[in-house]
């Protein structure tokens, strides 16, 4: 089984995922948005190795902790889908939209691909690419059995409780969001488990009901 530990991180209040393969203690991040020091922390506690540094998207509160992440371990591999690459080195001037200093991100190591497949420990996960709240929004599929009983999803920005991504920011289309998450994620076994990049957990039935924008 895969173990999972999240952390809220920064002033966006990112959620931030530690996903441990419990026998070989090999483990993915998603979203390290910020506050490297506490996921570095949580790393060391429960002695994981960080294989992939997975980011649902680029956004300044999704990838602020690489650097630190990349300083500390060069051998974690960080993963963006493509077309989130140019938001991505433009971390520095996405700061200074809100005020916040960046240095430069370090390069990505390896750029994920829809329905690409990435293994940790005696796991893996499938990427699902849902442009729309940024060109390069993907979304992490865990099969039943593997984080919990049902099937799991981590949406980033794409799908919230209730709720779904701003479309006002770089590369944003809603038309295209709501496209991928009625395509890509309403699709899925509807007792999918959803883990948002922010907020409160829901299920793809839950959603699929009650989502005012879809
Ligand atoms: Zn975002
Ligand atoms: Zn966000």
């Amino acid at each position: 089984m895969i173990r999972k530990h999240g952390l809220v991180v920064g002033p966006f209040q990112c959620n931030c995922s530690l996903l441990v393969c419990e026998k070989t203690k090999e483990a993915v991040l998603i979203d390290a948005g910020d506050e490297f020091e506490r996921i570095k922390k949580l790393c060391e506690t429960q002695g994981v190795t960080v294989k992939y540094s997975l980011h649902t998207h680029a956004h300044l509160d999704h990838i602020g902790a690489v650097e630190g992440l990349k300083k500390w371990k060069p051998e974690t591999r960080i993963c963006l889908h493509r077309g989130d690459e140019d938001i991505y080195k433009n971390l520095v001037m996405q700061g200074q939209l809100f005020g916040i200093s960046y240095n430069p991100p370090p390069p990505v190591d390896q750029f994920v691909e829809h329905e690409e497949t990435l293994r940790f420990g005696e796991h893996e996960l499938k990427v699902i690419h849902t442009p729309g709240h940024s060109p390069g929004g993907v979304c992490f599929r865990f099969e039943a059995g593997t984080l919990g009983e049902t099937p799991t999803v981590f949406s980033g920005d794409t799908l919230f409780q209730s709720s779904i991504g701003r479309t006002d920011l770089w590369g944003g289309d809603q038309r295209q969001l709501v496209k991928s998450i009625k395509e890509r994620l309403l699709s899925l076994d509807e007792e999918t488990q959803v883990f948002p990049g922010h907020g409160p957990a829901t299920t793809v039935a839950a959603e699929a009901r009650d989502n005012p924008f879809l």
